[in-house]
């Protein structure tokens, strides 16, 4: 292959706002509302289960296991998914275990993009998309949700931001290889209507491209919306790859176990990519995944459930987010899904006042200016975007609710997201719920500094 092609495909990729963020929160930030991960612990009957794995009898966890699922995982997830897809699945060939959704990502792009391919990605987007059809030769093509403005007084929520349905038709061509669709969606926690999913469908079967359908959140759905499966409906399960994680499904980020589920007319592409470069996740990790998908199939849909309990927990943080935000003058955008919530901070313009002709989003200035100001760490919407429309909406931030805690650990009882207090204006900041000595209580702590 010649030079300039390898040098395009990596144009631009080294460039990673998580490096720059990640970094900002852990010397500032009292509270990191920013990286997306639970801060609480994972479920007990999972550590248990990971526990057993590496301490108990069975010494072959400690070795290699097939190469593409553990057994015991791929065919409980075959067992699940045939239950939710209302099909038959082969474990062997319908399911492959990846290292995170990350790498089953990476081996679609891989294994489906040739040289010249357009793949449509919706913005606002999980970024490491753009860089991944780029890196596989292919040329992102971009649609927006656009917002529609609510009524007079009411917050927005994630349903307002809508594909229009002509634009959409105008990006699919003959070069379009495929479309990535990610619902629940980060950061919006947009959670597709069928009437949507059905638009992008038949576009798929009158164009025959693919979809890549990233289902990571697929549990983390709110206020009894339901999470509908594109390859449920008409002529999508033999065009779509669902992408899924455990690392979201039982709060345990940092196992990266995922997976693939699909026709094997397309997993057999994954296969290949995924023998001749990762070749093997964990066995472990992969073991108690299985156990835990065991249980939660044995309590499928009953209150004991952790994919019925912990949405219910999430739900109530997002909504003590929603009352804290909105108390210092932020508008959230209210998810349906997801652990992400995004905040329109257009009113905060005369705080950090925008700086003529800069480079920079506004949004990000703002991220930049609150995390070193008021020690909350979130992300630049305009981060989910690509280069050439990150000024299109940049006033808004996301912030990750799937938090218990602070971890600045100046607290060793906690400090509750919802102790984000104070009026519009300056004065907003954080105030320690716990009965410190110092202090006073106004709005039912005393302001956080480094002394509580
Ligand atoms: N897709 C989306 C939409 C995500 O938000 C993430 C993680 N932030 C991933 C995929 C990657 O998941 P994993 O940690 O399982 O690799």
């Amino acid at each position: 292959m010649s030079r300039p092609v390898q040098a395009r495909r990596l144009e631009g990729i080294d460039k990673n706002i998580w490096v720059e963020f990640v970094k900002l929160a852990a010397t500032y930030s009292t509270v990191n509302l920013g990286q997306g991960f639970p801060d609480f612990p994972p479920p007990d009957f999972l550590k248990e289960a990971f526990s057993r794995a590496v301490s108990g009898e069975k010494h072959t966890l400690h070795q290699y296991t097939r190469a593409f699922g553990h057994p015991p995982l791929v065919k409980i997830l075959a067992q699940l998914f045939g239950k939710l897809l209302g099909r038959e699945l082969d474990p062997m060939t319908n399911v492959m275990v990846t290292v995170g959704a990350y790498q089953a990502l990476f081996c679609c792009f891989q294994a489906f993009i040739e040289e010249g391919d357009e793949v449509i990605i919706i913005e606002p987007f999980f970024d490491c998309y753009e860089p991944m059809v780029k890196m596989a030769g292919g040329t992102p093509v971009y649609i927006p949700l656009r917002p529609v403005t609510p009524k007079e007084g009411k917050l927005m929520s994630s349903a307002d931001w809508q594909l229009d349905p002509a634009e959409l038709a105008s990006k699919f061509s003959e070069q379009t290889k495929a479309i990535v669709l990610n619902s629940p969606n980060n950061p919006l926690g947009k959670v597709f209507s069928r009437g949507e999913l059905e638009l992008i469908a038949d576009l798929c079967v009158k164009h025959d491209a693919l979809c890549i359908s990233d289902e990571v959140y697929e549990w983390l759905v709110y206020d009894g919306k339901e999470h509908i499966r594109i390859a449920s409906l008409p002529g999508m399960w033999d065009r779509t790859v669902i992408v899924g994680s455990a690392g979201k499904t039982f709060s345990i980020t940092g196992w990266k176990v995922g997976w693939t589920v699909g026709p094997n007319r397309l997993l057999q592409h994954l296969r290949t990519v995924h023998q001749n470069s990762v070749y093997h996740c964990a066995t472990a990790a992969q073991d108690a995944v299985a156990q835990g998908f065991q249980r939660e199939l044995e309590r499928y849909g009953k209150p004991d459930s952790y994919f019925v309990q912990l949405p219910r927990e999430l739900q109530q943080k997002r909504d003590q987010l929603i009352q804290s935000l909105v108390a210092v003058g932020m508008k959230p955008i209210i998810p349906e899904g997801t652990y992400f919530l995004v905040a329109d901070i257009s009113e905060f313009k005369s705080e950090v006042p925008d700086v003529p002709d800069s480079d920079e989003p506004y949004d990000s200035r703002f991220a930049k200016w609150m995390v070193k100001n008021k020690g909350l760490a979130a992300i630049p919407l305009s981060a989910f975007y690509c280069g050439a429309h990150k000024d299109n909406y940049n006033s808004f931030i996301r912030f990750c609710f799937a938090k218990v805690r602070h971890t600045a650990g100046l607290h060793p009882s906690g400090l509750a997201v919802s102790t984000l207090h104070g009026t519009q204006g300056k004065n907003w900041g954080f105030f320690c719920t716990n009965k410190c000595s110092e202090g006073g209580e106004p709005a039912g702590g005393h302001k956080l500094n480094s002394w509580c």
